[in-house]
C-alpha cells in the first residue's frame, strides 16, 4: 500500500507541556529526568517519551501556598 507523503522529514508531535518540569524534591521525578536527558543524547527519542510521560503521570500533592519544607531559609527581620 501507499501512501501520499512528502518529502518531509518525520515530525514528532508538538507538545507544548514538554519537557516537563520534575517535581521539585522528587527523588523519582529527578531520576527520570536524567535518564530522559541521557536518552536524548543518545537520540532515543521513545525511551525519552518514556520517561516524560511516567514523570507527568507521577502523582504528587501540590502544596497549596507554602510548602512544608522551604528549600531556603527565609531572611529574618
Ligand atoms: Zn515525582
Amino acid at each position: 500500500m501507499r501512501q501520499q507523503t512528502t518529502d518531509e522529514p518525520p515530525i514528532y508531535l508538538p507538545d507544548p507541556t514538554r519537557p516537563p518540569r520534575p517535581a521539585p524534591g522528587c527523588d523519582v521525578c529527578e531520576a527520570l529526568d536524567r535518564q530522559r536527558a541521557e536518552a536524548e543524547a543518545q537520540d532515543n527519542i521513545s525511551q525519552a517519551t518514556t520517561c516524560e510521560i511516567e514523570m507527568r503521570r507521577h502523582p504528587h500533592e501540590q502544596p497549596a501556598a507554602e510548602p512544608e519544607e522551604a528549600p531556603r531559609r527565609r531572611k529574618r527581620r
